[in-house]
């Protein structure tokens, strides 16, 4: 258990076996059944939500043998070299760190011949928008008039910055968030296929602060196992080695913000600090509440969504502090918190500004 890592280990080798996408997965399925597929392809989205997972996936699927409907068989020697991460006719380039245009020259004369051994090249650009202008200049001139054999897959976290005649010579996908439920099935997936015994609250605490990238979420899990490897998992093992904080935290010091009392936030906070709270994830998460505060004061409804993995009874709390929390105020808690988040940075006593932040928010105007 010690080495395992659990992201390459439970990296989906099908369509079937990729968590969350569907409305891509759909649309590219049916292109690969059908014999239809583009020449180009733009993945954008959130990092860690399976985009070039989804593109390597493909590039097995039109180059396999052995093909059910847009399913690769990962047993034929197409699907075999691609898994080995060995295919000569598979390439991907990292722009992050091959900015150049050395590398797109490359490209350039590697696509002028035809694949050596699977049918199709293809070739996965990551990060595809941090190219220099003069290599997205010649990767659009490959683009304008593509050879057969060649599919390009781009992907980018960031896709404003394409170049826009690069980004209209491609078929679109956008890569949302995946969702709590999404992220819960996987982990649970995992941890059955791996037989670790882990409490339903922790699991929901690493989904919870991992912001919709499974590859985060998976990395952490991957962290906890390192540091315990036997026995059943509980939440608060969890909040030692990630220093995470959980939502009860928010929830307790919210009911003390309310009261505006001042004497016991500070005693609050520092009895969690000292408990081992990382102070930015500390600050974070109040912050992350307050939010849903907020939301639920304009829109009472939003309960259905915000709170996932909440119990009843902690979203009948929520709903009653929102209740609770002066508008006006609960905006400038807000305020003063986002800018004690920047100010931890620097401040020598680490708390401090936090500390600040929550007296002031219980001052009058
Ligand atoms: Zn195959």
């Amino acid at each position: 258990m010690q080495n395992l890592v659990l992201y390459r280990k439970y990296r989906p080798q099908n369509f079937k076996e990729f968590f969350g996408q569907e409305h891509i997965v759909k649309t590219i399925s049916n292109e690969i059944a059908s014999g239809n597929i583009s020449h180009a392809y733009l993945f954008s989205g959130h990092r860690g939500t399976g985009k070039t997972t989804l593109a390597r996936i493909f590039a097995k699927a039109i180059n396999c043998q052995n093909r059910k409907g847009s399913e690769p068989c990962n047993k034929c020697a197409s699907c075999l070299e691609i898994n080995s991460g060995k295919a000569i006719d598979l390439i991907e380039i990292d722009a992050a760190s091959n900015r150049g245009i050395d590398e797109i020259r490359s490209i350039r004369e590697g696509i002028k011949f035809s694949p050596t051994f699977l049918k199709y090249k293809v070739l996965i650009l990551d990060e595809a928008h941090q190219l220099s202008k003069d290599a997205a200049n010649a990767l659009l001139k490959i683009l304008e008039e593509p050879p057969a054999y060649a599919v390009f897959i781009l992907a980018t976290t960031e896709a404003h910055k394409m170049i826009p005649t690069i980004a209209s010579r491609c078929q679109r996908f956008e890569f949302h968030k995946l969702s709590f439920e999404e992220m819960i099935k996987k982990l649970e997936w995992i941890c059955e296929n791996e037989k670790i015994d882990i409490e339903k609250e922790a699991l929901s605490l690493i989904v919870a602060s991992s912001e919709g990238s499974l590859r985060d979420a998976e990395g952490k899990l991957n962290q906890i196992l390192s540091f315990l490897p036997k026995g059943k998992i509980k939440i608060d093992d969890i909040k030692g080695i990630l220093g995470l904080v959980d939502t009860s935290i928010a929830r307790e010091l919210t009911d003390i913000l309310i009261k505006k009392d001042k004497a016991l936030t500070l005693k609050f906070v520092n009895n969690n600090i000292e408990k081992g709270s990382d102070i930015q994830e500390f600050i974070k998460s109040i912050v992350d509440y307050l939010r849903k505060l907020m939301l639920l004061k304009i829109d009472p409804e939003l309960i259905k969504t915000i709170a996932p993995g909440e119990t009843k009874e902690a979203k009948e709390i929520i709903e009653k502090q929102s209740k609770e929390f002066d508008e006006k105020r609960l905006r400038k808690t807000l305020d003063l918190l986002l800018e004690a988040e920047n100010k931890t940075k620097y401040s020598s006593i680490q708390q401090l500004p936090l500390e600040l932040a929550l007296i002031e928010s219980m001052e009058n105007e």
